[in-house]
């Protein structure tokens, strides 16, 4: 299969990146960030989660934040739900996307959202009938972002023929699309060209979301030009690789979205992102948040010479 000539990369720095730190951005600093993304040419944010404010404080503003990604021309506005109550809320705050995290681990996803694989199904059947009840122009894109979909921190091994069914389930229990996680750094390339591949041919391409990969083996882009290679059109990135998962230990790092763009571009592929203006963007975070460790290598050591930033 030839690599897709467009990516959308999807930022989801102000989300994942943000719950997983302890500073807490204030919304004028979240929204002036956010202004900064889309200004590069990013066509979707994950701009918070609608989770209880006990658990994540960070985000506890996410309803501000939606309203006012919503003036951002032509920025599809995500948002992450734990379960049919943030679907309820994100529908009243109008964003464009929801994303319900469905642990294949079940270990994790008790320990994450507190409920087994059978009561998640009960969760999607409900959102979607939720989302039956709104009105076509108002109701948000509903995927299920398959969590420990390559390996857990509890439960280690997660088999593909698990990932694979409860990808099915999820649809057949009203979901629009289901993307994989690997949201602990497990994955490696050749894992990620099959279980891609067999839940692609499971539930129909059109219908896969995605890969949302994180870097913490230091395998985030070699797993990139893997999805590429099996035909995978969008990928999760956080700005500076800030965040990881608060709910499995050790798991630290998306993959960077400049140094995801960067190699894109690099290769040929179209994502419609001025790494210039990303790169500002990462200025304006680095200003609102002094005392966290960002990462990534674009930024540390420039733009190659000749290379056109301008997208
Ligand atoms: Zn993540």
């Amino acid at each position: 299969m030839a690599s897709p000539s467009q990516v959308l990369v999807s930022e989801v720095g102000p989300r994942d990146g943000l719950q997983s730190i302890a500073s807490t951005l204030t919304l004028a600093a979240k929204k002036k960030w956010i202004d900064a993304l889309a200004h590069s040419g990013l066509k979707e944010i994950e701009v918070g989660s609608f989770v209880s404010p006990k658990w994540v404080p960070q985000l506890a503003d996410t309803a501000e934040v939606v309203a006012h990604a919503l003036g951002i021309e032509g920025l599809k506005v995500a948002v992450l739900v734990p379960n049919l109550q943030g679907a309820t809320a994100a529908v009243q705050a109008g964003a464009h996307k929801i994303t319900l995290p469905f642990s294949a681990s079940e270990t994790h996803s008790l320990k994450n959202v507190r409920r087994t694989h059978a009561q998640m199904f009960e969760e999607v059947a409900a959102i979607a009938a939720l989302l039956h009840s709104v009105d076509g122009a108002r109701r948000p894109r509903f995927e299920v972002g398959m969590s420990t979909a390559f390996g857990c921190t509890y439960e280690g091994v997660v088999p593909a023929d698990r990932v694979v069914a409860l990808a099915e389930g999820a649809m057949r229990a009203g979901c629009d699309e289901v993307g994989l996680s690997d949201s602990v750094g497990y994955a490696n390339p050749a894992q990620i060209r099959d279980l891609v591949s067999r839940v692609k041919r499971a539930i129909g391409a059109e219908t896969f979301a995605g890969l949302h990969l994180h870097n913490t083996r230091g395998l985030g882009l070699a797993n990139v030009i893997a999805g590429l290679e099996v035909g995978v059109t969008t990928f999760d990135a956080s700005q500076a690789g800030l965040g990881g998962c608060p709910f499995a230990p050790g798991a630290t790092g998306n993959i960077v979205t400049e140094d995801l763009v960067f190699m894109l571009e690099a290769m040929g592929i179209t994502t419609g992102i001025d790494l210039g203006k990303l790169l500002n963007a990462r200025e304006v975070l680095a200003s609102v948040l002094p005392h966290e460790p960002l990462y990534g290598f674009v930024h540390a050591a420039g733009l190659p010479l000749g290379f056109d930033a301008a997208s």
